[in-house]
């Protein structure tokens, strides 16, 4: 009786922890086809850019890569961060904003979720507040369904959802 019990608990555990890895509401889950982009205005013309992706809209897959297919989707992707951030995010091009090397994290592979953290800073020769601003991710990363955007300005601060990752949107309150 009692190794039955303490069976049926094994299968319990077991059923519930795989729904928990299935099940994206879960507390520290992240939504498939979200992404979030925070561009800070900082002093000094510097703009400070973080963007956090689920592994699902970065390569299409969340656990540690494995086939050819896989590890080369992850370096085209990390390629795209490291050569073509001017191109995601492009500012007036009279303000000649030169683009540093991107921080790229992957988080969580081994938990069957995993989230792409990049970090990049761009410096500018003009101020950006009141510029417009165009936002290209859905030209290189199709299943962005939304992209919520913080602006954060020396003293204001807003959101704004871009649809598929893409669209124009003012550093302005
Ligand atoms: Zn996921």
């Amino acid at each position: 009786m009692k190794l039955s019990t303490s069976f049926l608990a094994a299968l319990i555990l077991a059923f519930s922890s795989s729904s928990i890895a299935q099940n994206h509401t879960s507390l520290d889950a992240h939504a498939h086809g979200v992404a979030k982009l925070a561009i800070a205005l900082e002093k000094n013309n510097k703009i400070s850019i973080d963007l956090e992706m689920p592994g699902d809209s970065a390569v299409g897959f969340e656990h540690a890569p494995k086939t050819p297919a896989e590890i080369a989707a992850k370096k085209n992707a990390e390629d795209t961060f490291k050569e073509k951030f001017s191109e995601l995010i492009t500012f007036p091009e009279n303000a000649k904003c030169v683009w540093g090397n991107p921080k790229i994290e992957v988080n969580d592979e081994a938990k069957g979720h995993s989230d792409w953290d990049v970090q990049i800073v761009t410096v500018c020769q003009m101020a950006l507040e009141g510029q417009s601003v165009s936002v290209n991710f859905g030209k290189y990363f199709a299943s962005i369904d939304k992209l919520e955007v913080s602006v954060i300005g020396q003293d204001f601060q807003k959101k704004v959802t871009l649809k598929k990752g893409s669209g124009s949107l003012s550093l302005t309150r």
